[in-house]
């Protein structure tokens, strides 16, 4: 069996593995381009505001960490900083000193909206997420701080047992497999494999955990598996000096856990929904730029995207979650959670790993903003009731081209991993 091969149906969803791959090839042709248009490309974010949860040590220095920004020259001038009354917010108007809200009650993430001062501007495209070389106690950390304290449904394997804060600052399970050169690299592999219990590999999910809780912690190992994946396709081979795919990094973190493996498709099914719901929104919004090449390719492209995006039908039923008489308190609970995960972000000690970790919480945070803070018949008529910042808008479709990528790169690990075998 070729372990980068998951088949049947992706669980909680209405789509099977074969399905949302054919989908996905025909949203890629034009989200692909999309991406890389002017509006798309161009993104505000706060890269350094202070972790507000533990005291971080040092940030990675090395060239691959670092974030170039763009000159004020590159960013179309009606973006730049406008004048914005920030005192007219809230119930208190005028009675507090000049604040600015982290969020609005709709939000499932810190929004920072680019009409503020803070952030710098960013070419997502020129810096790309791949392999950087953070690693250790500190990126240890902040995923383990995700998953034992603010996640829901997360698997026995994962959970604080040792109970106390130092725990986060080791590797749970304590397997992941080095990157071995090619003579031990079949031996290493196998023992691995054998290594794992069914738990860990995610054959067996924990029973009776809500669908909401299941969601969560799906949404957050899928983003995890997602960033995984980058950095094994995109990885930087020292030996021979280039980037290239490194299969057994993408085996020892990804292949071998089908769960893992899923929650990458699952979290492109709930994007997917999510888009299609917006569809009427994201048609009619203005994608002006004031750069006719790319205003023009927008023009064509947005439409292109959504009508794929249309075409993949009920993938995902959102109108299952958050009901009944505990429905509105778990969805606050939800929201929480999810907001201190677009904090924790700041904890980060790589300003590119941080850049695509906010814009990547962002954009899946909107996807739910879109699901659960708004009635359908919102994105319907004149979208008065509708709140969304340009930044949001470009963290969701930038979120969807990264799990849109993940998924091609697991079609070319499985390819190499079936060479792999075949070799054997
Ligand atoms: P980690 O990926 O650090 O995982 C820690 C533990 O979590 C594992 O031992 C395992 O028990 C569990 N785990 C792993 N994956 C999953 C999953 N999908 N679901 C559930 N549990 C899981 N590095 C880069 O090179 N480039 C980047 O762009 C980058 N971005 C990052 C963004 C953030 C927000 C963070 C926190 C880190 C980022 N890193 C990046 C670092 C990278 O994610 C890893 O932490 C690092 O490569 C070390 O990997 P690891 O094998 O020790 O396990």
């Amino acid at each position: 069996q070729n372990i980068c091969k998951p088949e049947g149906v992706i669980s909680d969803t209405y789509s099977d593995f074969d399905f949302a791959e054919s989908f996905r090839h025909k949203v890629a042709a034009p989200l692909d381009k999309l991406i890389r248009t002017k509006f798309f490309r161009t993104l505000k974010v706060d890269l350094y505001r202070p972790c507000h949860f533990w005291r971080t040590e040092g940030s990675c220095f090395q060239r691959d960490c670092i974030v170039t920004p763009l000159d004020d020259d590159d960013v179309p001038a009606s973006w730049q900083m406008q004048t914005v009354d920030h005192t007219n917010f809230g119930p208190f108007l005028g009675s507090f000193p000049r604040q600015r809200p982290e969020h609005t009650d709709k939000d499932f993430a810190v929004v920072n909206d680019e009409t503020f001062g803070d952030g710098i501007w960013v070419d997502l495209i020129e810096n790309p997420e791949r392999f950087t070389g953070y690693a250790g106690a500190g990126a240890n950390a902040v995923w383990m701080s995700i998953y034992q304290h603010n996640c829901f449904g997360v698997p026995p394997y994962l959970q604080d047992t040792a109970g106390g804060w130092g725990s986060q600052l080791v590797n749970v399970d304590g397997k992941s497999m080095p990157f071995v050169q090619p003579p031990r690299r079949r031996r290493e592999l196998v023992s691995f494999l054998e290594s794992l219990s069914e738990e860990e590999r995610g054959v067996t999910m924990p029973a009776d955990v809500p669908l909401e809780y299941r969601m969560f912690y799906r949404i957050v190992s899928g983003l995890h598996a997602s960033i995984s994946t980058h950095i094994c396709s995109d990885y930087f081979n020292a030996t021979a000096d280039r980037w290239e795919p490194n299969l057994s990094c993408f085996i020892s973190r990804i292949g071998a856990f089908p769960d893992r493996l899923q929650n990458i498709y699952f979290n492109f099914l709930l994007l997917t929904r999510a888009i299609q719901r917006m569809e009427p929104y994201l048609l009619s919004y203005d994608y002006s730029t004031g750069i006719p090449k790319d205003d023009k390719a927008v023009k064509r492209l947005m439409p292109k995207m959504l009508r794929a995006v249309k075409r993949a039908g009920f993938v995902f039923d959102d109108s299952e979650l958050f009901l009944g008489s505990s429905g509105a308190a778990m969805k606050g609970e939800f929201k929480d959670n999810f907001r201190n995960i677009s904090r924790i972000m700041d904890c980060t000690g790589c300003e590119k790993c941080r850049l695509w970790g906010k814009t990547q919480t962002l954009g899946i945070a909107t996807a739910l903003k879109a699901l659960f803070s708004y009635p359908d018949r919102a994105f319907r008529g004149s979208f008065t009731s509708l709140d969304f910042k340009r930044n949001e808008i470009v963290a969701l479709i930038t979120t969807y081209f990264q799990f849109s990528y993940s998924i091609k790169s697991i079609e070319m690990f499985r390819g190499m991993y079936q060479d792999f075998v075949t070799d054997w």
